[in-house]
């Protein structure tokens, strides 16, 4: 079979590899320059940066096995984490469960409610159960209204935004599964991983072999339309040429692989378009200094503009950085809503303000570079019996495919799932 694939991040990349090693032809079709797509990186005064934060945990399995696949494995580190939350204008260590029982800000009985809610979920597997509830209706009966308003509600809004209160209580089960996964004992803190060089050097890996096995990739190279005959796919037009394939794999975003599919496919672009989602607008600091000595800062606290700060350098400390630091400050948001699209340097000035209120001794003099990163599609909503419309991987057009984060639910989007997927497809697709 040869197959077309659009989009040249990790599931396009990953799809292309596993499809190979079972005989097939591939052709990579990416929009833009560079490979990788949300995991892609950027050149931040000389040093490959990734434009949003990449961590692993201990059970992101499709992704060690890649590693070690294609000769990584000694590239992947793994490092005990500190993680923060500032409530209020206070930094509380929040990383293990003796913190937890610290936790002032929560009544006792809420924080021990807490810890039991993590051991719970933690060891809980049926997930179906808690799909027609919403993650604020569950935590708030298990650990009470105020663990959830200090705690968790700002998690779930760094998240979601504005579509906090209505995500499932699955999907929050599943985040908190697989972080409490990543303790080797629960008294511990969590093990996180990193790639030395960041994902860049798995994608480059990828594309590396992809070329050495025979495939195609194609940078700026952006598909306009998928070509259906005869209710199967027949090629795809790029750069306003038709060219013919036997198979479509679409890893784009659902809403742009709506726009790929032709009218033809009314019924079916439907189904596909019931799958709302946010937006992130990605701030990321180089600091010559560090914030916290936290990875990961949760932060309640009405004067700050943003919920949470991921320090970089706390995981991979980047000595290639020459002592500086790299701070990421994520928010999600739909994308009609006006903060989506504030200027960068308006951004800017309110976080720059807001830092001192984090590291009481910060001072703008501190950032010695910085950008803005945004995407539309940063991540699907996953409201209440979401399971009833993700997308299948075999699309009912023959010969076309998806591979979408959706289908990862309840779990989170994440790079070693989009590789899982992707081998799942190729598995599907079977040999040549
Ligand atoms: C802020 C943020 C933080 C994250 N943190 C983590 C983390 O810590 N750990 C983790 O495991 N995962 C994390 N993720 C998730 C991870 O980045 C994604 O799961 C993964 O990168 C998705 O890869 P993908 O190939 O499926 O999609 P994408 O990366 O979106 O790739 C799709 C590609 O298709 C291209 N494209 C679009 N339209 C066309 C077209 N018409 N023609 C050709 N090409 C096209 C795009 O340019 C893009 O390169 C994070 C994501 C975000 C947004």
């Amino acid at each position: 079979m040869n197959t077309a694939i659009v989009g040249g991040g990790v599931s396009g990349l990953s799809a292309a590899y596993f499809l190979l090693k079972r005989g097939h032809k591939v052709t990579v079709f990416e929009r833009d320059e560079e490979l990788g797509g949300l995991a892609s990186s950027f050149d931040f005064g000389g040093a490959s940066i990734e434009k949003y934060y990449h961590f692993i945990c201990l059970g992101d399995d499709e992704l060690v096995d890649l590693c070690s696949e294609v000769g990584l494995a000694q590239k992947l580190f793994w490092r005990a984490t500190k993680m923060s939350f500032l409530y209020n204008g206070k930094l509380y260590p929040f990383g293990t469960p003796m913190d937890l029982l610290f936790f002032k800000p929560v009544s006792l009985l809420g924080r021990i409610r807490f810890g039991f809610n993590i051991i719970y979920a933690r060891s809980l597997s049926y997930w179906q159960a808690l799909e027609n509830e919403s993650a604020e209706t569950w935590l708030t009966r298990h650990i009470g209204k105020q663990a959830y308003d200090v705690i968790w509600r700002p998690l779930l809004q760094i998240k979601f935004g504005e579509y906090a209160s209505e995500v499932a209580a699955s999907w929050m089960w599943h985040r908190i599964h697989r972080v409490a996964k990543s303790r080797k004992k629960s008294l511990q803190r969590e093990e996180l991983g990193y790639l030395v060089g960041g994902t860049k050097m798995l994608v480059d890996t990828l594309a590396e072999r992809i070329r050495q096995m025979g495939g195609k990739i194609r940078t700026s190279s952006q598909v306009t339309s998928v070509v259906v005959k005869d209710d199967a796919v027949a090629g795809i037009r790029c750069g306003g040429e038709m060219i013919d394939f036997d198979g479509v794999i679409s890893t784009v975003a659902l809403p742009l692989a709506c726009r790929l599919l032709p009218k033809e496919c009314a019924q079916y672009r439907a189904t596909l378009a019931r799958v709302k989602f946010i937006g992130v607008v990605c701030m990321i600091l180089k600091l010559a200094k560090p914030l916290t000595d936290s990875f990961w800062v949760n932060i309640n606290d009405p004067r700050i503009p943003f919920n949470g700060i991921i320090e970089y350098t706390n995981l991979n400390p980047r000595p290639d950085l020459g002592g500086s630091k790299i701070a990421y400050i994520p928010f999600y948001l739909v994308t009609s809503s006006a903060r989506y699209s504030y200027k960068d340097a308006d951004l800017m000035q309110e976080y720059s303000k807001a830092l001192r209120q984090v590291a009481p001794d910060f001072n703008p003099g501190w950032i010695q570079d910085w950008r803005v990163f945004r995407d539309p599609y940063a991540q699907a909503i996953c409201t209440t019996n979401f399971s009833q419309i993700v997308p299948d991987q075999v699309a009912p057009v023959k010969g076309f495919y998806l591979i979408d984060s959706t289908q990862l639910y309840p779990s989170d989007r994440t790079i070693s799932g989009m590789i899982g997927l992707a081998n799942k497809l190729a598995d599907t697709i079977g040999e040549a």
